[in-house]
C-alpha cells in the first residue's frame, strides 16, 4: 500500500463526515462517512462546486450558508486556521440532519492556501437539549446527584407504558439494579467516593440504553429501567449488557481503581399488571441474584 492509498483508506474509515474543496470551492473528496450522513455518494459530489448548493447548509435561522456566508470560503479567503459551528445540511432523502462541523484551510509546502477541509457529524442541538433538561428539573422530575429522572419520574413513565400495554399490547420488561455492597465502598473509601460512584453507574446506565428506553433512580443505590418492546430475551439481553458495562466501569483515584458490580432483577410485563405488581416481580429476582452470589441477572 503506497502512503497515498494509505491516508486514502484512513479517511475513508473515518466516522465522520470529511471533504475538501479546492480554492474555486469545487469538492475534490468526499469520504464515506460524508455518504453516510448526506446520502450522497462521491460520485454524486465530487466535482461540483459546494456554491451550487447541493447539501444546502443552513444556520439555525434557515440563513442559507452557501449563498451568505460560507464558513469554508471564509477560512480559505481568511486564512483562518480553525474553525468550528453548527449547521444543518440536506440529506438527499430530503430530511434535515443537525451537525457539528470543524474547518480548517489546507496549506501547500510553501503555505499557500489550497482549499479547506470540513468535517462534520451528525450532533443533536445542545440548546434545545439544556432547555429539556432545564424544564424536567424545574418540575422536580431529575434526581439531583445523577441527573438521572427521580422516582417520580419513573412512576409517570411506568404508568404511561402501562398504559400502552393495555390499549395495544406493546410489551415491555422492568429491570430493577442494585449495587453490590455498596456500603463497603462508602465505608472504605468515603461518602464523596460513594457519590461519585453512583454517578458513574448512572451514566453508564444511561449511555447505554436504546431510544425509547428509560432510565432512573429509584433510590439510594438502586435504579429502574423500563425496557420497550422486550420480551423475556431481549430483557436478558439488555440486563447481561448493562451488568457487563458496569463491572468494566470504574473511578480513577490517586492509588487504585474502584469499580462495582450491579445485580439485576426483571420483569417482563403481563396482562392485569399495575406498577406494584411488575416492580415485585422484578424486585423478587432482585433478591434472587443476591441469594445467588450478586453481579448477576435474573428474569422472571
Ligand atoms: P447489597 O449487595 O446487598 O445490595 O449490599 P449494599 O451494601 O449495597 O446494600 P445496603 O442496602 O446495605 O447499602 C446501601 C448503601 O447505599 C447504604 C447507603 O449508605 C448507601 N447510599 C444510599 N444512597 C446513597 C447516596 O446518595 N450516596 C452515597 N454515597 N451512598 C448512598
Ligand atoms: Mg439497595
Ligand atoms: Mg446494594
Amino acid at each position: 500500500m503506497t502512503e497515498l492509498e494509505l491516508y486514502r483508506s484512513i479517511i475513508h474509515g473515518m466516522h465522520e463526515g470529511v471533504y475538501f474543496v479546492d480554492t474555486h470551492r469545487i469538492i475534490t473528496f468526499w469520504n464515506k462517512g460524508a455518504e453516510r450522513i448526506t446520502g450522497y455518494a462521491a460520485e454524486e459530489v465530487v466535482g461540483h462546486c459546494c456554491a451550487e448548493n447541493i447539501l444546502m447548509h443552513v444556520d439555525s435561522e434557515g440563513r442559507a450558508l452557501c449563498l451568505e456566508g460560507c464558513p469554508l470560503a471564509r477560512s480559505i479567503r481568511d486564512e483562518c486556521d480553525h474553525r468550528t459551528g453548527r449547521i444543518y445540511l440536506h440529506h438527499k432523502d430530503g430530511h434535515r440532519v443537525p451537525v457539528s462541523v470543524s474547518i480548517s484551510p489546507i496549506r501547500d509546502e510553501a503555505g499557500k492556501v489550497i482549499g479547506a477541509v470540513e468535517m462534520f457529524n451528525e450532533s443533536p442541538d445542545p440548546t434545545e437539549e439544556q432547555e429539556t433538561i432545564e424544564t424536567l428539573r424545574d418540575a422536580a422530575l431529575l434526581d439531583q446527584l445523577t441527573g438521572l429522572p427521580n422516582r417520580r419520574y419513573l412512576e409517570m413513565n411506568l404508568r404511561s407504558s402501562l398504559g400502552d400495554f393495555d390499549r395495544s399490547r406493546l410489551d415491555f420488561g422492568l429491570l430493577m439494579v442494585d449495587i453490590d455492597f455498596f456500603k463497603k465502598v462508602n465505608d472504605t473509601y468515603g461518602h464523596d467516593v460513594g457519590d461519585q460512584v453512583l454517578k458513574f453507574v448512572a451514566s453508564t446506565l444511561g449511555a447505554n440504553l436504546r431510544a425509547g428506553d428509560f432510565v432512573g433512580r429509584w433510590g439510594g443505590e438502586e435504579f429502574v429501567v423500563i425496557v420497550r418492546y422486550a420480551g423475556q430475551e431481549t430483557l436478558q439481553r439488555v440486563a447481561e449488557k448493562l451488568r457487563r458495562l458496569v463491572a468494566s466501569s470504574f473511578l480513577v483515584l490517586q492509588k487504585e481503581r474502584v469499580s462495582v458490580t450491579i445485580t439485576v432483577g426483571g420483569a417482563v410485563v403481563r396482562a392485569g399488571d399495575d406498577a406494584d405488581t411488575l416492580l415485585k416481580r422484578a424486585d423478587l429476582k432482585l433478591y434472587e441474584g443476591k441469594q445467588n452470589g450478586r453481579n448477576r441477572v435474573e428474569i422472571d
